[in-house]
């Protein structure tokens, strides 16, 4: 079995426990879970997708671990096209959800720091971490298992070193060592997706020095074993979901719209030795968490590139709603926010395409341009969120809910003040501008009214454009005068 359906992946997540706290309860079925269900539903989709004929080429490939087809998220890039496919797989994936994978992406980012480090660890120790990472891996490509990838730990004072920390467990260590195993301690924090992931696969997160060594440690855990804990995201947009009444309407993206991370909490948790790839070799953590983050930020770019497409869409459908397809000012912004997006986009793509092989045979894309990319995405992401906001209106801040909406006694009132140009349904520009709202981020109006309170930007530009003619006449003598120009 190489590849599973979306329905077994969501039926094996309901085989395993999870020790779970919501919103400051623990939760026995987290897989109905308002808050989760999205996420799994993301999710799935990297497996359902692998049997549609538009992705399969993206998201299957050979393995030469297994015999036949597994999930591109469970591969290691052996080529410059394995990485350039990295980024546009998730270009092309984002907006199939608006929403995050998680539980596969940090992962496969992850898988592929572990292949190659621990080659390198081998070959200086003599160790065989690596034919134990690949075993592992198999059976991960046999199963088709979601893997998340873990590696920010809690860390408590930022100026002190892991060994140097008041709680020993401000970083994941090991506080046992057994003659079958290793039992490991601390906490992973902000872990995307890992409450609905198969497996963990955890990483160091920074460099270790040799004082430190008992924090070098990498390894796998199915997610179901004992004493791992997990306390789940509650960012504003997802509380919303667990208001009596809500409706779909109100999420802006129902179907997938929560990231889904949580703080997960290592309480002495037992790991057998074939599932450890290094201990304690502090002098290759540096690699580990280097080759990690670059890929991870090599695919950080193709991911955001695909929710800036998807706010591009969006606005241009809210200018439609409200008859402005033409308004010049408007399509300047969407130039600018699509220019944003494609800037790092091709600077990552540009990144892999010069990628190089390691040792291994697992390749690496070029440093500077994937962090130049990944600067530039974040840089895009929210620039574009604040040209979001200006394109959207007011509305924004003011959408009527589902119930506001359904209620017979007012939904006139709506249908009537919030409708935009003729032909054009009200709830359609509703629905829009809350996935916009979800889209920006926006849970507080302060960043929105900031914005348009007093007048979209448009408006102060007029003034500006009015007042700056009104003194460019002695703007232009006094540059005369020192130019010397007499005429
Ligand atoms: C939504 C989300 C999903 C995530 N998913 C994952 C995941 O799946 N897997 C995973 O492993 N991680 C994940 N992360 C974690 C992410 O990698 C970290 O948030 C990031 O590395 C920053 O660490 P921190 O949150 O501890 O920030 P902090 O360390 O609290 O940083 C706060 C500020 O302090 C500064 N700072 C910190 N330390 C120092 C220092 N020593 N000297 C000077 N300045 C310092 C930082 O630059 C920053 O400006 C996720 C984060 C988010 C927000």
């Amino acid at each position: 079995m190489a590849l599973r359906t979306a329905e077994e992946y969501i039926k094996g997540l309901r085989n395993q426990n999870r020790e779970v706290y919501i919103h400051g309860e623990k939760v026995t079925n987290y897989v109905d879970h308002p808050c989760v269900r999205p996420v799994i539903e993301s999710v799935a989709l990297t497996f359902e997708k692998a049997f549609d004929p538009e992705f399969e080429n993206w998201l299957v490939k050979d393995s030469d671990l297994v015999k036949g087809p597994v999930n591109r998220f469970l591969t290691v890039h052996k080529s410059q096209d394995d990485l350039v496919s990295r980024v546009q797989l998730l270009k092309m994936l984002t907006p199939q959800h608006g929403a995050c994978v998680g539980a596969r992406c940090v992962g496969q980012d992850a898988i592929h720091a572990a292949y190659i480090t621990t080659y390198d660890i081998d070959k200086k120790y003599g160790t065989n971490y690596h034919e134990r990472f690949c075993k592992w891996l198999a059976e991960m490509q046999e199963k088709d298992l979601a893997v998340s990838g873990m590696v920010t730990d809690s860390k408590a004072d930022r100026s002190l070193r892991p060994e140097e920390q008041e709680d020993p467990d401000s970083y994941l260590h090991v506080v046992q060592e057994r003659k079958d195993g290793i039992v490991v301690r601390g906490a992973k924090a902000h872990q995307s997706g890992a409450l609905v992931a198969d497996e963990h696969l955890v990483l160091p997160t920074e460099t270790i020095r040799p004082e430190g060594k008992q924090y070098a440690i990498a390894f796998a855990v199915p997610a179901d074993t004992p004493g791992i804990i997990h306390i789940y995201e509650s960012p504003a947009g997802t509380v919303r979901r667990l208001l009596p009444g809500a409706g779909e309407m109100d999420f802006g993206n129902a179907t997938y719209g929560v990231h889904g991370a949580s703080l997960v909490i290592f309480n002495d948790v037992f790991i057998p030795w074939e599932r450890v790839f290094m201990y304690q070799e502090a002098d290759f953590s540096t690699e580990m968490v280097e080759y990690f983050a670059r890929m991870h930020r090599l695919a950080f770019c193709g991911c955001k590139a695909g929710h800036c497409d998807i706010l591009l869409g969006a606005c241009m459908l809210a200018v439609e709603y409200i008859g402005l397809t033409k308004a010049s000012h408007i399509w300047e912004k969407l130039v600018t926010m699509f220019q944003n997006s494609e800037l790092s986009y091709g600077c990552a793509i540009g990144a892999a395409r010069l990628g190089y092989a390691t040792p291994s045979g697992g390749y690496m894309p070029d440093v500077s341009l994937t962090n130049a990319a990944k600067l530039q995405g974040g840089r895009a992401v929210a620039e574009n969120a604040n040209l979001a906001m200006d394109i959207g209106g007011g509305l924004l801040c003011t959408i009527p809910t589902q119930k506001d909406w359904e209620n017979g006694e007012i939904r006139e009132y709506i249908n009537k003040y919030f409708r935009g140009k003729a032909g054009i349904s009200t709830e359609n520009r509703i629905r829009i501008s809350r996935l916009i709202e979800y889209l920006m981020g926006q849970s507080s109006v302060i960043p929105a009214e900031s914005i348009l309170g007093g007048g979209p930007p448009e408006t102060q530009r007029v003034m500006l454009r009015v007042t700056l003619r009104q003194r460019a006449g002695w703007m232009k003598e006094r540059a005369k005068v020192l130019a010397g120009i007499k005429e």
